[in-house]
């Protein structure tokens, strides 16, 4: 029986890795969840799946967490904050699936990589920030970790495993690993977002909700916007080099608006090898929870007959700047990731409160890597450094160019 911990159990992720979970009672346990502030949705779930442990982030509100537990007749355990995440990931599970959203999550996916856990990693800022940092937490801990982000688990699913290793950041997915491998080139599949095909006129006025309606994915709202702006592929850009030690110029965008293909792997022969699936990630998850293993997911198989035709097109760099921003950091390398991360986190979180226009995201996010040149990434501190600056940064220039 494999012990799950559950880190951002109240998200999108979180309900699909719950779904998973519960599905193979004799191969899985929950042992430990976690949530930012939504009390009542983290004690149902504690009723629901019964782990030892139960985390809420936000350290105000564990008191009320308590009696609520108490009131449901639970027994659970309960921690809070950044050391009760810590616990919870480097704790009594055997998997940790890392699902809280934005920078928020660096601190317990660098504890779960260190204490030599199955990472499966949905928390794409915690590798865009700290790429190398979690690299060398893997390799120090002796864990291994498998992307959940659909892109990414469809490129693990095409690159050749030897039998056993589901160690992206070890000893696998270097570049010199990829090229021995015959990899010539990596290409995301992006969906385009909600806004596939506007002009800028067009985007000057659209807000949160429409924003947030994704053609074919149900996600949070930070992601949601990521991926209206197409920043959430560049974020995908910067994970794809970390996880798989591709150089920039060997990972390639193309947006396929049906989110059918996952992604794929083109060889030096010519041969391209590619991912198909539902878009529902709880494929993903089931992969990153049974690996070496198949098992169900409740995801239904594809129906050719019914699919139609599958497009595929360029994306638009011009309109759709970010995606561009995230190349530009990834080549400047050191803290200019984080940095991106950081502003973009400031400006979405601003548009989500109705204070920033859409197309202001970007020039923010310009506007700070302006501001701060990239330093060498030497240490954790450094790096939090970066992104509390940058944050300032981003909050200034929004306040001066939007009062907000
Ligand atoms: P979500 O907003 O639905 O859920 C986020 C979870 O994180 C919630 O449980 C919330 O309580 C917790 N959280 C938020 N802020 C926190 C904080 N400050 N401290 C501790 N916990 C906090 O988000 P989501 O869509 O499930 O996405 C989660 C992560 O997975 C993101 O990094 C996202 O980019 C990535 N991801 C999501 C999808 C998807 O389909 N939803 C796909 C690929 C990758
Ligand atoms: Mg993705």
């Amino acid at each position: 029986m494999k012990q799950v911990a559950v880190l951002g159990a109240t998200g999108s992720i979180g309900a699909s890795a719950l779904d998973v979970i519960a599905r193979h009672p004799q191969r899985f346990a929950v042992c430990a969840l976690s949530a930012h502030r939504d009390v009542d949705a983290l004690v149902a779930l504690c009723a629901r799946h019964r782990p030892a442990l139960a985390v809420i982030a936000d350290p105000v509100l564990e008191s009320t967490f308590k009696s609520k537990l108490a009131a449901a007749g639970l027994s659970t355990r309960t921690a809070c904050g950044e050391n009760g995440l810590r616990e919870a990931a480097a704790g009594d599970a055997d998997i940790v699936v890392a699902a809280i959203v934005g920078a928020a999550g660096l601190d317990s996916t660098l504890a779960a990589a260190r204490a030599g856990k199955r990472l499966l990693l949905a928390n794409k800022e915690a590798v865009v920030m700290a790429g190398p940092l979690l690299l060398q937490a893997l390799r120090e801990g002796g864990g291994e970790l498998v992307p959940i982000d659909s892109e990414h688990n469809a490129i693990f699913q095409c690159l050749p495993h030897r039998p056993g290793a589901a160690d992206v950041g070890n000893s696998r997915g270097r570049t010199s690993n990829l090229e021995r491998a015959g990899v010539r080139r990596i290409v995301l599949t992006a969906s385009g977002g909600p806004f596939r095909g506007h002009t800028r006129a067009q985007l000057a006025t659209v807000t949160p909700d429409q924003a947030c309606a994704h053609p074919n994915w149900v996600m949070g709202r930070k992601i949601s916007v990521d991926s209206a702006t197409l920043m959430n592929k560049g974020l995908e850009v910067i994970e794809a080099h970390w996880l798989f030690g591709a150089r920039h110029d060997q990972i390639d965008v193309v947006v396929h608006p049906q989110s059918i293909v996952h992604s794929l792997v083109e060889y030096a022969d010519g041969s391209t090898l590619a991912q198909l699936g539902n878009p529902d990630m709880r494929t993903a998850l089931a992969h990153a929870l049974g690996f070496p293993e198949r098992i169900g997911s409740g995801v239904a198989g594809l129906d050719f007959t019914r699919l139609g035709a599958l497009q595929f097109e360029a994306p638009d760099r011009a309109t759709f700047a970010c995606l561009d921003l995230a190349y530009r950091a990834l080549a400047a390398g050191g803290t200019a990731p984080a940095i991106l991360n950081a502003a973009n986190e400031v400006a979405v979180a601003a548009f989500l409160a109705g204070t920033l226009p859409f197309l202001a995201i970007a020039d923010i996010v310009a506007a700070t890597l302006d501001a701060m040149p990239a330093e060498p990434v030497d240490s954790l501190e450094g790096l939090i450094y970066a992104d509390l600056t940058a944050r300032q940064h981003a909050q200034r220039i929004m306040r001066r160019a939007y009062c907000c």
